[in-house]
């Protein structure tokens, strides 16, 4: 049932990435281009985000996708999730020019599949099989492509999220967004305003040189925002990393909302309405799970990745099981009534509806959460896959878990030992229900990897 990880040559979780100009050059996005034109064929939506490199590869990408004989429709800069709900509306696939989170030098690209979703492994590999395939065919003269500009290509998107909540939920209610410099410039405090929130921005200009802070949406890089939330009066700050597929929040006190702790708010105020199975990676924190079973609903874990969890709530769906939501412990979550991918303006949307509704602060809702204590750590060792396969049987009396590395359960607290598939590295994640516990079991796990290591 749920979606199996499997190692690829050039992609990653969620696409290609790499230094623009050196690991990723246009001759290496028009190679893509070229492949997914002859795996995908027909119209292909191709947007981009807003860093420096960006219009470079698009038009390389482009090219490729015009000589293979797709026509291209370009969508210019917008959120990989503002692609994503397009590329439903009668295109064959879809691609983004983004890295995402990665700093200002990264660029990538993801794929995006005819249903919105990103594309899983089985066609990535079909995909790479082709980029590496020596001489691909290109079409004739009177076969190539042609391009045409999709004008307010956003428009759909921010029309299409605010559908979900009719009437003016934020009224009276002043947001701060921080889009970072990324393309939610043109979206988020459009779905906001459109809720009828007051909204106020930090970084909301467009720039690819990210002069503000880093595209990835870190606490210690949202100070201006938390203080322009404070000064302001705000009910809450909302910052998107490089894509904006992610959102992240900050309280009403300029505190930063811990990732998890924002999906348990959400999974919260979902499970009140609806009954069924939340779908997460193995390694999101239990807090997630416990704001679900004090719902009544349950949580089905997948491995580490959005398109992971996003394809098992497609199958799950697909079996009649009432999937209601998904999402990473990183702010990337998913509403299945919406798309099948995650969504930072779809989020932002929706904090605004959970704060009304529920008539509480942020700040309120986090600090009612179930409390529990996490442990981030990374050992340096060689043979990681190895040493992960030997790590079960030293706990013989343990529930594990081996969805994606090694997750070992004890009473009330867990361990997820994963091996890094690109570094010599091993992580280490311990949740448990307070400090002592996460402590001892985090000292003891050490101490048993260390006698496998040797
Ligand atoms: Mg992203």
């Amino acid at each position: 049932m749920t979606a199996q990880k499997i190692q690829k040559r050039l992609f990653g979780t969620n696409g290609v990435r790499g230094v623009a100009g050196k690991d990723l050059t246009p001759e290496l996005v028009f190679s893509i281009g070229i492949a997914l034109g002859h795996l995908r064929k027909g119209r292909i939506a191709v947007g981009r985000d807003t860093r420096t490199s960006g219009e470079t590869l698009a038009k390389a990408l482009k090219a490729g996708l015009l000589a293979t004989g797709c026509d291209v429709h370009d969508c210019g800069i917008l959120p990989t999730p503002a692609l994503q709900y397009l590329v439903r509306d009668g295109y064959d696939g879809g691609a983004v020019i983004t890295a995402s989170h990665n700093p200002p030098e990264y660029n990538g690209v993801k794929i995006i599949e005819p249903d919105g979703t990103e594309m899983g492994d089985e066609e990535t590999i079909q995909l790479e099989d082709l980029i590496f395939s020596p001489a691909p065919a290109l079409t004739s003269w009177e076969k190539v492509g042609q391009e045409m500009q999709v004008p307010d290509s956003t428009d759909r998107y921010v029309k299409g999220i605010l559908h979900h909540f009719p009437g003016s939920p934020g009224k009276g209610m002043t947001v701060v967004v921080d889009p970072g410099s990324g393309p939610a410039c043109i979206t988020t405090p459009k779905i906001l305003e459109g809720l009828g929130c007051r909204v106020l921005t930090v970084n909301g200009v467009m720039d690819g040189t990210f002069p503000g802070r880093l595209p990835e949406p870190s606490a210690e890089g949202l100070k201006n925002l938390a203080d322009l939330v404070v000064s302001s009066g705000a009910s809450f700050g909302v910052a998107h990393d490089g894509d904006a597929d992610r959102a992240v929040f900050v309280d009403e006190t300029g505190q930063f909302v811990e990732e998890n702790a924002e999906f348990a708010i959400v999974v919260q105020n979902i499970c009140r309405q609806k009954k069924g199975v939340i779908v997460t990676p193995v390694s999101s924190g239990q807090v997630v799970e416990e704001a679900a079973r004090g719902e009544s609903c349950t949580v089905q874990y997948t491995p580490v990745g959005s398109i992971y969890v996003a394809r098992t709530m497609r199958s799950l769906q697909k079996k009649g099981e009432p999937v209601i939501f998904g999402g990473e412990g990183n702010g990337g979550l998913i509403f299945p009534d919406h798309q099948f991918c995650r969504d930072g303006g779809m989020t932002a949307a929706m904090m605004v509806t959970i704060l009304a509704s529920s008539r509480k602060k942020l700040s309120d809702l986090a600090r009612e959460l179930p409390k529990r204590h996490i442990i981030k750590d990374k050992i340096t060792a060689n043979k990681g896959a190895e040493i992960l396969a030997l790590l079960p049987a030293y706990y013989p009396d343990s529930r594990i878990d081996m969805t994606d590395g090694v997750k070992i359960y004890t009473r009330d607290a867990w361990a997820l030992v994963r091996a890094s598939g690109t570094e010599p590295i091993i992580r280490i994640i311990i949740d448990a229900p307070d400090p002592t516990t996460g402590s001892a079991l985090f000292k003891d796990l050490k101490l048993r990897l260390k006698t496998i290591v040797g």
